[in-house]
């Protein structure tokens, strides 16, 4: 086990969960997180994130973003922090890196330990160091929409040799799911692979939300109640799934390189006033988990490309996505508490970069973009 250094693929046999949130639970619960304590965590994240620190007892606390960009704004990130402040998450937004320099001199003087969210990313680099290097800990999820999918779960990847002997004898008392829920999850997996490619995203968005409303699909988002330790926490994954995980990480490499070249196509051709393209600098390398554009059109763009079949997804639709209204209140988010969170909820857009988008659906998508406004 080589847990000091991270080598991702090594660490597949160590630490692997039913869900990402469960990986970040499971972290929360080594670093002695507890009732009353607070875990800062960006807007513009989705409800796992929060369902975890409150399963841990903490509660959320929520940093903006930046004027222009997806990943926490450094400066708010200085004005939350207090003394109740027991970790901070730093999530790598679409597979760009946060600024982890300033996030990490700021975390290290107030001795607070940093949790990476690499859940959109696996491959990207910040001067150079590869993502879920930095933290005490970071954690994966292999979901619909990740980099890496296989159907359902998460990873922890622990870089602090305490952390790591806790979460190791949490690890040995932890359940799988049920026969059941298995087999649920390898049909839905089958139907995935089966049908999914860009074309038909918004067909297949349609039928999924449709199974989901009837609790015939695995859904991402739980609806929020009072408890929040439910019994997806005390899970690890199951073995099936260890194995197609390994299978993909073999492939990773392969995959990187592909959402690069789709990711170039886009920032090389795409050339449409009113769209902004993610930032760049020599600090970042990023590995796009899905490509973002800031739009002052959001919902033509999102209505122009349903009728036309191009994959545009709209999320985080909400700063705790997919709240909104009372739901957000129970998660802790104040409206009007992280304003650039907010205005860019109303203008993201994101282009596919997975292996199933081709040399045909890059030029649809080029063209279609390059057409509107
Ligand atoms: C997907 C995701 C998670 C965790 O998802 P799980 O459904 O628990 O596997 C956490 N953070 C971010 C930013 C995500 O996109």
């Amino acid at each position: 086990m080589n847990y000091m250094s991270i080598d991702f693929e090594n660490s597949l046999d160590n630490y692997v969960y039913y869900r990402g949130r469960v990986a970040l639970y499971e972290i929360l619960r080594s670093l002695d997180i507890k009732a009353g304590d607070r875990v800062i965590t960006q807007a513009f994240t989705c409800v796992a994130v929060p369902e975890a620190i409150m399963a841990a007892g903490a509660k959320p606390e929520y940093v903006d973003i930046e004027t222009n960009g997806f990943n926490m704004d450094v400066v708010d990130l200085q004005d939350k922090i207090t003394k109740d402040v027991k970790a901070i998450i730093v999530q790598h937004t679409y597979g760009i890196p946060a600024e982890m320099g300033s996030i990490l001199s700021l975390a290290s003087k107030h001795d607070i330990p940093v949790i990476e969210d690499c859940c959109h990313t696996l491959k990207s680099k910040y001067r150079g160091i590869r993502v879920g290097n930095f933290g005490v800990a970071s954690f994966y999820s292999y979901e619909w929409g990740k980099p890496l999918v296989i159907g359902i779960g998460g990873s922890a990847v622990i870089n602090d040799e305490k952390l790591n002997e806790k979460i190791k004898l949490s690890y040995e008392g932890l359940s799988s799911p049920s026969i059941l829920r298995k087999i649920r999850i390898q049909l839905q997996y089958l139907a995935f692979s089966s049908f999914y490619r860009p074309e038909l995203y918004w067909p297949i968005k349609y039928v999924f939300n449709f199974l989901g409303n009837l609790r015939i699909a695995e859904g991402n988002y739980h609806p929020l109640g009072g408890d929040y330790a439910s019994e997806e926490f005390g899970w690890k994954m199951p073995t099936f799934l260890k194995r197609r995980l390994a299978r993909k990480l073999e492939k990773l490499d392969k995959q990187t390189n592909h959402s690069n070249w789709v990711s170039k196509s886009y920032r090389n051709k795409i050339k449409k006033t009113g769209l902004t393209h993610p930032k760049t600098d020599q600090d970042v390398h990023a590995v796009f988990v899905r490509y973002p554009f800031i739009s002052k059109d959001k919902q033509e763009l999102i209505e122009n490309a349903k009728t036309s079949g191009i994959e545009l997804a709209d999320w985080y639709n909400t700063p705790v996505h997919p709240l909104s209204g009372v739901e957000l209140e129970h998660v802790n988010y104040k409206i009007g508490s992280c304003k650039n969170a907010e205005k860019r909820c109303n203008e993201v857009v994101t282009l596919p970069t997975n292996q199933f988008v081709g040399r045909r659906f890059v030029e649809r998508a080029v063209k279609f973009m390059n057409s509107q406004g």
